[in-house]
């Protein structure tokens, strides 16, 4: 037949992959979970695409994952008989790197050549991005594919040893799904290279990564057992007789299935571990950080469902992106029905990962109808209402934590303030902000309140693009000069959510930046009449000053509201403020 193709990676998988083939990561080991993780989401897809394609011609009767070490020839073989993939899918899905975030991880990838690629720079950008099926030339000189996808009569060969290129082939005869086989770099316990077609390490690796997995895992052991003697007689006799007879025995090669498939979110929280629980997260996330926080639910009556979900560490590179998808996979009494399930978490939190498993859902259930159903949109609330009052209990009890949670996470939470009106109350308890009170410690609007001054009755706030900025700018100075706080709002969402109308605990925002701020407090009168007098001294100024800036400015007028500045600009109380105009003009309207 026809020679192989040889193709080039992308340069910036061919950085990538330079990276794991000289990985110094410390946990190799990964590798495995990865292969598994994508077998069991490739044994998720074609049970559910049989469900949905009844011409589709396969057998799904016992579909599992197979591990199939070899000491002698150092290879393991890991294959599953899933949805597998056309040769196509095999050149955009395992020849380049199609995840988003690529442009984020060739970025990274520049900064941290550029400065030499320390051990730690390296490790910390492979725990990142969660190298998926690349983080087998961690522990591979050279790694081949074959798959055949379901419904294809013909399979394709997909082999590389991580130096640049890889060749593609078809296989006429390859089974159905996707087998990966690994030639295995010599061991090296010290650069953390265990021995890979061993077949208690490997146990020992599914029990660790992998033990949920609702597939079988499945790997040959030879077992001695009795051999069978049809005309022995029975056991009570030989009691009877009081004879001990050495069984006769012989070694056998037998499946068996080494995980227990046990659904964690079905268990009660006292019976599952951390680890268990961090695994799985990294399963259904791709990620490879750990839970800052994992949250249960398991609803019972009406609607029948259980939830298990998890806030990231991380943030994710492609939280930002257009494309950036919610996180939450559903089942229905634990068949995969799909992922990244829209309906069940608002874009928002799209940072929480994890399963929904309802119980009274159709199996072949589609987005459309998904997006009708009452029992979805319940789950939705409360799933929603639990994250949020989540993140306030973990500001309370664990503040370090919550920290590291906002920093991560604070401005996607935020739109919430501005998409979810309905849950603005919960989400701005939630919430914390820079403020003029402290250089780096955040605070709460409760802790705001709690500091306002005798009299004031609003919540000040200024946004702009940095602390720097907003610090120094001369709205600051009246309110610098009277002691009064000022919430510092540099994120672009904080503009859109102060100017939805926000109010807390009967406070209404109020931006220093805009209309007139009355500064005075208890001595009004006085004030009024030695302001009016300045006005009518200053007349002809602020006449001269309006006309002939009147291309830039609608009016002029005395303030009260510097200390240092000569004069700065305000907006009108209802116009949009100069980071709206921005944010509108970027998004074309
Ligand atoms: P991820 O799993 O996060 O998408 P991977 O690098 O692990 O990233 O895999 C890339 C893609 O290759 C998967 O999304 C999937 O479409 C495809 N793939 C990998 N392994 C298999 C497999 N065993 N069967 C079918 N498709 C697979
Ligand atoms: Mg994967």
């Amino acid at each position: 037949s026809a020679q192989p193709e040889v193709h080039e990676f992308q340069a910036e998988t061919r950085q990538l992959l330079d990276l794991m083939v000289h990985s110094i990561y410390s946990n190799k080991d990964s590798f495995l979970r990865e292969l598994i993780s994508n077998a069991s989401d490739a044994l998720d897809k074609l049970r559910l695409e049989s469900l949905l394609d009844k011409d589709l011609d396969v057998d799904t009767s016992d579909l599992h994952i197979t591990l199939d070490p070899d000491p002698e020839a150092r290879t393991l073989v890991v294959a599953d008989n899933g949805i597998g993939m056309t040769r196509d899918e095999v050149v955009g899905l395992i020849g380049t790197l199609a995840r988003s975030g690529t442009a984020e991880l060739r970025r990274s990838l520049a900064e941290a050549r550029a400065n030499g690629v320390s051990d730690a720079a390296a490790e910390e950008l492979i725990g990142q991005f969660g190298i998926g099926f690349y983080s087998t030339f961690m522990v591979a000189e050279k790694v081949t594919l074959v798959t055949r996808k379901a419904g294809e009569s013909t399979g394709t060969r997909w082999e590389s040893t991580g130096d640049g290129t890889y060749t593609i082939d078809d296989v006429p005869d390859a089974p159905q799904g996707t087998s990966v086989t690994l030639a295995l770099k010599p061991v090296d316990t010290e650069d953390h290279l265990y021995d890979y077609s061993d077949q208690t390490k490997l146990r020992q690796l599914v029990k660790r990564y992998s033990d949920f997995i609702a597939w079988p895992i499945r790997m040959n052991v030879e077992k001695t057992v009795p051999v069978e003697t049809p005309d022995a007689p029975d056991a009570p006799d030989a009691d009877d007789s009081g004879e001990t007879k050495a069984p006769e025995t012989k070694t056998v090669v037998e499946a068996e299935t080494i995980n227990s498939m046990k659904a964690l979110w079905a268990k009660s929280r006292s019976e599952v571990t951390d680890e268990e629980y961090q695994e799985f997260y990294r399963h259904v996330s791709h990620a490879w950080d750990a839970p800052l926080e994992t949250i249960t639910l398991q609803a019972e009556g009406t609607f029948e469902y259980q939830a298990l979900l998890f806030i990231p560490t991380q943030p994710p590179f492609d939280l930002f992106m257009r494309d950036s998808k919610v996180g939450i996979h559903l089942y229905v009494k634990r068949v995969f029905i799909m992922d990244d399930c829209a309906e069940l978490m608002p874009e928002y939190l799209r940072f929480v990962k994890g399963v929904v498993d309802a119980a009274d859902l159709s199996l072949n259930v589609s987005r459309e109808i998904l997006q009708q159903d009452r029992q979805i949109r319940a789950i939705r609330r409360r799933l929603t209402k639990k994250v949020i009052s989540t993140v306030t209990e973990m500001r309370a009890g664990r503040p370090d934590d919550y920290r590291t949670f906002w920093d991560a996470f604070g401005r996607v939470f935020k739109e919430g303030l501005v998409n979810d009106p309905d849950n603005r109350d919960a989400l701005l308890k939630a919430s914390s902000f820079a403020t003029t009170h402290s250089e780096d410690e955040l605070t709460t609007l409760a802790d705001y309140i709690g500091r306002m001054k005798s009299g004031q009755d609003t919540i000040y706030y200024m946004t702009g693009e940095s602390r720097q900025q907003i610090v120094n700018s001369p709205h600051m100075e009246a309110f610098r000069a009277k002691g009064i706080e000022v919430l510092v709002l540099s994120d672009p969402v904080d503009e859109m959510w102060v100017s939805a109308g926000a109010e807390f605990d009967g406070k209404t925002f109020q931006s220093i930046a805009k209309g007139a701020v009355d500064l005075e407090g208890d001595d009004e009168d006085a004030a009024d009449s030695a302001k009016e007098e300045q006005n009518k001294t200053y007349a002809d100024l602020l006449g001269w000053l309006t006309s002939t800036l009147s291309d830039d400015v609608s009016e002029t007028r005395l303030s009260s509201r510097l200390t240092e500045s000569p004069a700065c600009l305000v907006g009108d109380t209802f116009s949009m403020s100069p980071q709206l105009e921005k944010l509108y003009r970027a998004s074309g309207q």
